[in-house]
């Protein structure tokens, strides 16, 4: 199935500088691998971020499809985006009860993650209103001091009777800091601290594992879990081999082959000296892509690469907004041509190689991926 980003029109494949290919069968696959890892707990998705880049709706399709039947989202916005494709899924939205909301939230069977005073006592004010407890989940912080009730504000409501009378506590949930460094003394904490959070309202299922503590932290899988990133394929943890499949694949194409001389700059700043005479690959994916900038290379400091036919073809000079130039030398004749497409990302060249030749995470080239690409859904999936 073919498509465009989510917003745009969609860019003939023979148009594009790029293509990107998303294989919603590895996401599918992914999911079920770490839905197979976390039982007997269940096993949700997180699709914020228009699905970490590849699509909010087309993720979700795809996870529904696989069996997950619970979602979350940051805003009530994409929360509404997710409901449209899955009328009958649980979905939360992690960002909480935006104020003066709620009618929004019902309307649409969201159910916010409630993380402060303030937000439980709207829900629990337009809950009374209506006289009907509708469900939401209960943040409390354990130690990353982002969102959530203070451990102290939580115990005080606790020890509130009724407290929670007007709304139906469907999860009671906190977010780790450090799972992704899986020895890190905060997780132990964390898992403590949550550990008695939990104990006073033994009753409401519990979730505090992210993709990484899915994978390397078994104590924390309790009811449910929460991974994002690994579902699209990005290396949750930095410490050990990625096992989850790529889902996303960058093609871009070379729109000129041109030879330059030993001594010779490239690009922007001239920052690139050639060593030797060169034959270059011109490609049209550039920082507008979200291809980073940062990647690039100078004579100081190499970058990053593209792959055609299994050889590797490394960045050569500064990346600009709409191009990128890549050192074609050493392929045999024919390999790199005009009109070819060359991996930046894939199977080869794995989305974490791509952030840490930017000095980031996958994460963010994940959710930074332009909108001028084809994009190519495998696996058949309604159109939006
Ligand atoms: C984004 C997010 C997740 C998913 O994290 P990954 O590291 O992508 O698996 C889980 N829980 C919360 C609260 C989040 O904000």
């Amino acid at each position: 199935m073919t498509s465009s980003g989510a917003d745009g029109p969609p860019v003939a494949p023979r148009l594009a500088g790029g293509l990107l290919t998303i294989d919603l069968n590895a996401l599918a696959g992914n999911w079920a691998k770490l839905a197979e890892i976390a039982a007997p707990a269940e096993c949700a998705a997180v699709v914020k971020g228009d699905g970490y880049g590849i699509g909010l709706e087309q993720a979700t399709e795809a996870l529904g499809r696989a069996g997950c039947s619970t979602f979350f989202v940051a805003l009530p916005e994409e929360g509404f985006r997710a409901r449209r494709v899955l009328p009958e899924a649980t979905v939360y939205v992690l960002d909480g009860l935006l104020p003066g909301c709620a009618g929004d939230y019902a309307a649409a069977g969201l159910r916010p993650v409630l993380g402060s005073r303030p937000e439980i006592e709207e829900w629990s004010a337009f809950c009374g209103k209506r006289a009907e407890r509708l469900p939401a989940a209960i943040h409390v912080d354990t130690g990353i001091n982002r969102l959530g009730l203070e451990e102290a504000e939580f115990d005080a409501l606790t020890a509130r009777p009724g407290a929670f009378d007007d709304f139906h506590p469907a999860l009671l949930m906190s977010h780790l800091a450090c799972a992704d460094t899986p020895d890190h003394p905060l997780n132990a904490e964390q898992l403590a601290r949550f550990k008695a959070v939990r104990a006073k309202l033994p009753d409401v299922p519990a979730s505090l594992a992210n993709s990484a503590a899915t994978l390397a932290l078994p104590d924390s899988r309790l009811d449910l879990v929460r991974p994002g990133v690994a579902l699209y394929g990005g290396a949750a943890l930095t410490d050990r081999p990625n096992p989850m499949r790529a889902v996303v694949q960058m093609g871009a194409r070379i729109v000129q082959m041109r030879s330059a001389r030993a001594g010779e700059t490239v690009g922007y700043g001239a920052v690139e000296t050639l060593k030797r005479d060169s034959r270059l690959a011109i490609v049209a994916v550039g920082y507008a892509d979200g291809f980073h900038r940062a990647a690039g290379s100078s004579d100081d400091r190499p970058g990053g690469r593209g792959v055609i036919d299994g050889h590797s073809l490394p960045i050569v000079g500064r990346i600009s907004m709409d191009l990128i130039a890549l050192d074609a030398t050493d392929l045999p004749d024919g390999v790199a041509t005009r009109g070819g497409l060359v991996e930046l990302i894939g199977h080869t060249i794995s989305v974490d190689e791509v952030a840490a030749n930017a000095g980031t995470i996958g994460y963010e080239i994940l959710t930074g991926l332009g909108r001028r690409f084809h994009r190519e859904y495998r696996q058949a999936v309604a159109s939006y």
